[in-house]
């Protein structure tokens, strides 16, 4: 399998900046994200601190960061990354679809809006799953509830569809959903995971409902950062990370919101460029 000097898993001012500096120093890199970037940048009406660029617009913000990216033939490969593996002097990165290799990676991911819901941690590969993509198949004939946290997991629900025999969704925007005929969908707000034995057994709305699954997929734009690489130590809701954003894992540093306060655009460009170069300075060794 092809190995990259660096993945960099995130696409906000941290991972884009880091994929710039990793470039310029010509490490062979794959930028895993999204091709909006972040739709933290994509929804800011004004910012006011980005050096530079004056009340720049986040929609502007965007448009200038893609420009910066395409100018320099780095490419954002659309992919959730779902698991991360330490393997010794490589790390396995695992999506949906693929497996990818690296000698280092930059964790960018942004932090993870809102905590986990209850039992949800607790009965992770045990009836709740995050990547509807990779369990797919486990569900065959089965009930499967979706909580999506946003549209684009839309897809992941049809898809479903074609393993599940029942597929329930529950949307948490406002948009309009437009998922398949075959796709039940709920408007309530997903409140826990009902523990039944061993597994998890259904979700329970904040509308006071409980519903029976064989198994629920929670859908977010962010995993959070341990159970994307296990035994990455943690400082609260934060990455704990050292000044060279180096993380208790050898090969794996973080940078922008994941690596702490202030969550700040010029804080997160700052820190990719950082992680980038300790990254280069670890595959020096
Ligand atoms: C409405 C709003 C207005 C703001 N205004 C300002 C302001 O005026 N000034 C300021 O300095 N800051 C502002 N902020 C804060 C700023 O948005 C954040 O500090 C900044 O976006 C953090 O950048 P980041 O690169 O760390 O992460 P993010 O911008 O959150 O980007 C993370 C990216 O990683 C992707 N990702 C996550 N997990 C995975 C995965 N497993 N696989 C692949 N991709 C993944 C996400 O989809 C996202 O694209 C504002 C925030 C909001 C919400």
């Amino acid at each position: 399998m092809e190995r990259y000097d660096i993945i960099i898993v995130g696409t906000g001012p941290a991972g884009v900046s880091a994929a710039i500096t990793a470039t310029i120093r010509k490490k062979k890199i794959l930028l895993m994200g999204s091709s909006h970037l972040s739709s933290k940048v994509e929804k800011a009406h004004e910012i006011l601190n980005y050096p530079g660029l004056p009340a720049v617009s986040g929609p502007d913000l965007q448009k200038a960061l893609l420009g910066h990216l395409e100018s320099m033939n780095i490419a954002i490969t659309e992919e959730k990354v779902t698991l991360i593996y330490p393997m010794g002097d490589f790390f396995a990165v695992q999506t949906g679809n693929n497996n990818y290799e690296a000698s280092a990676v930059i964790l960018a991911t942004g932090v993870v809006a809102g905590k986990p819901l209850p039992n949800e941690e607790e009965y992770l590969g045990r009836g709740v799953s995050y990547c509807a993509t990779c369990d797919a198949a486990l569900y065959k004939g089965k009930t499967v509830g979706i909580v999506g946290f946003s549209p684009k997991e839309e897809e992941e629900a049809d898809f479903m569809t074609e393993y599940a025999a029942k597929v329930v969704y529950f949307p948490q925007y406002k948009e309009e959903t437009h998922t398949r005929d075959n796709v039940e969908v709920i408007r309530e707000k997903a409140a826990a995971i009902v523990p039944q034995g061993f597994k998890a057994g259904g979700l329970e709305t904040a509308e006071g409902n409980t519903y029976s699954f064989d198994g629920v997929f929670i859908l977010r734009d962010s995993v959070s950062p341990k159970q994307l690489i296990p035994g990455l130590e943690m400082d609260g809701n934060h990455v704990k990370a050292e000044r060279d954003l180096s993380t208790n894992i050898p090969g794996c540093f973080v940078c922008g919101d994941i690596a702490g306060l202030p969550y700040q655009y010029i804080k997160s460009a700052g820190e990719g460029n950082v992680a980038a170069l300790s990254a280069v300075k670890y595959l020096s060794k």
